[in-house]
């Protein structure tokens, strides 16, 4: 590894020189093919579809559309210095040579920058992709099972995010686990069910816990939701934050994120916190710090970021004022008490994607946004160069975990270790 960090990277920024004249000379017809195509209602499963290498071994909407892919890509690429910078560094020393990685995570054009170029690819064609938008559960859990159930191929690493594939490989395929090096995660349940594993003494390989690096934490947690939470709130409902009543619940990274954007635009923000210090912090910053029962009526706008339950409960929700919009940041969709919500007193009108207005008896109507779940995970986008950072640091605990010699990790959670500090500080900001 100390050959692979001697590695210059000046190659990494000229990498990042590229033209874009070529995608941008037929963008207005692209677009309109682009939407036909994806109104196609046959499922991905039934398709047979080939790439221009002849090989069938994937399932995405439509295959004829990986030239468009693939300038998203090339965009994206443009704002991943990290990626690219420890992509060039690869190249010379190949510290995942003999790595067979399978991995599920969300998929979008930053996703396939991070495919570092062989051995990391499956084949000379590229990586097997299974994925679509729209997938149902079902479909989830099948392209999970034909990403690990491969003939002739069988995984040593496993890149996860949420645990679902740790969770099935445990369920049906544990002998992955005789060859397996170790697993990368990057959600806090995943890390959650990873802990659970070890503590029961079920954890058979070494575990990355991405969740908990510094690099996850203060970018993705602080600066993308930051960016992402106007985004959110702009694509769902055209709201003007000045001047607006906002309650934020929680200030932490993602609640501290939240309230500077909504701040910067003028909206008038107060906070709820349960952590003295986090509450002074807030104070600090110039943020009232309420108690939500005392605020809640006047409140333009409600927003979780707790990773906590219940924060938001059915009573609150009753005494909201007509037009309040709720959504949820933080933790999954336990955030905001959605169920207590499905009750037949209560009408649902779905206004647009990810947006629902809930209609009490007297004609209330409170606008509640992807079901409680994500806002910026379900609409908006995620900068290029946050997720830049994230990946890089999943790359590097793969790195890390597949070079260690033996004994150095064992069946246990961990974090990345301090002595990459150098890499770390260098490659997840492209630096060189
Ligand atoms: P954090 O621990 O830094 O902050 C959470 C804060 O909420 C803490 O200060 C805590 O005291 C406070 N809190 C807990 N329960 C509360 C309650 N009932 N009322 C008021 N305050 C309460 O965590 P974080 O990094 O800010 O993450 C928060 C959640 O957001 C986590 O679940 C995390 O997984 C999730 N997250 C979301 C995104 C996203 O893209 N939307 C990104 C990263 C993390």
């Amino acid at each position: 590894k100390q050959e692979f960090q001697k590695y210059p990277t000046k190659a990494g920024r000229r990498s990042l020189s590229r033209s874009i004249s070529q995608s941008s000379t037929d963008s207005y017809s692209s677009a309109a093919s682009y939407s036909d195509s994806s109104d196609d209602e046959t499922s991905p499963r039934e398709k047979a579809q080939a790439n221009s290498k002849g090989s069938s071994d994937f399932c995405v909407k439509n295959v004829k559309q990986a030239e468009f892919g693939r300038r998203e890509i090339e965009i994206a690429e443009q704002d991943m210095s990290a990626l690219i910078s420890l992509r060039k560094r690869a190249q010379g020393e190949k510290p995942l040579a003999g790595a067979k990685i399978v991995g599920c995570t969300h998929i979008t054009a930053q996703t396939a920058v991070r495919h570092l170029p062989p051995p990391l690819s499956l084949s000379p064609t590229g990586v097997p992709v299974f994925a679509w938008k729209g997938e149902s559960e079902d479909d989830f859990w099948w392209c999970i099972d034909r990403c690990v159930n491969t003939e002739g191929w069988q995984a040593n690493m496993i890149l996860d995010d949420g645990g679902d594939l740790t969770h099935w490989v445990y369920k049906k395929y544990p002998s992955v686990f005789k060859k397996a090096q170790g697993i990368v995660e990057e959600s806090v349940t995943g890390v959650h069910r990873l802990y659970q594993l070890s503590k029961a003494g079920k954890l058979c390989v070494p575990a990355m816990n991405v969740n908990d690096s510094v690099t996850k934490q203060k970018f993705d947690n602080l600066y993308c939701c930051r960016e992402s939470i106007l985004d959110g709130l702009k694509r769902t409902t055209d709201v003007m934050f000045g001047g607006k009543q906002v309650v934020v619940c929680g200030y932490g990274e993602v609640g501290k994120g939240c309230c500077s954007a909504l701040k910067a635009l003028g909206a008038i923000v107060c906070i709820t916190e349960i952590d003295p210090i986090c509450a002074l912090q807030g104070c600090m910053d110039g943020f009232r710090v309420v108690k939500l029962n005392e605020v809640i009526r006047q409140m333009d706008l409600v927003i979780t970021c707790t990773g906590n339950k219940n924060v938001v409960t059915r009573e609150q929700l009753d005494r909201m004022k007509n037009g309040c919009i709720v959504c949820n940041m933080g933790h999954s969709n336990t955030e905001i008490d959605v169920a207590s919500l499905r009750s037949p007193e209560l009408t649902w009108e779905r206004v647009r994607s990810q947006v629902d207005h809930v209609i009490w008896p007297d004609g209330k109507r409170v606008v509640l946004l992807a079901e409680g779940r994500l806002l910026n995970l379900s609409c908006s986008t995620v900068p290029t160069f946050v997720l830049s950072i994230t990946a890089t640091t999943q790359a590097l605990a793969l790195i890390e975990l597949f070079n260690a010699p033996e004994g150095r990790y064992k069946q246990d959670v961990y974090l990345l270790p301090k002595k990459m500090g150098k890499t770390m500080e260098e490659v997840p900001f492209g630096l060189h």
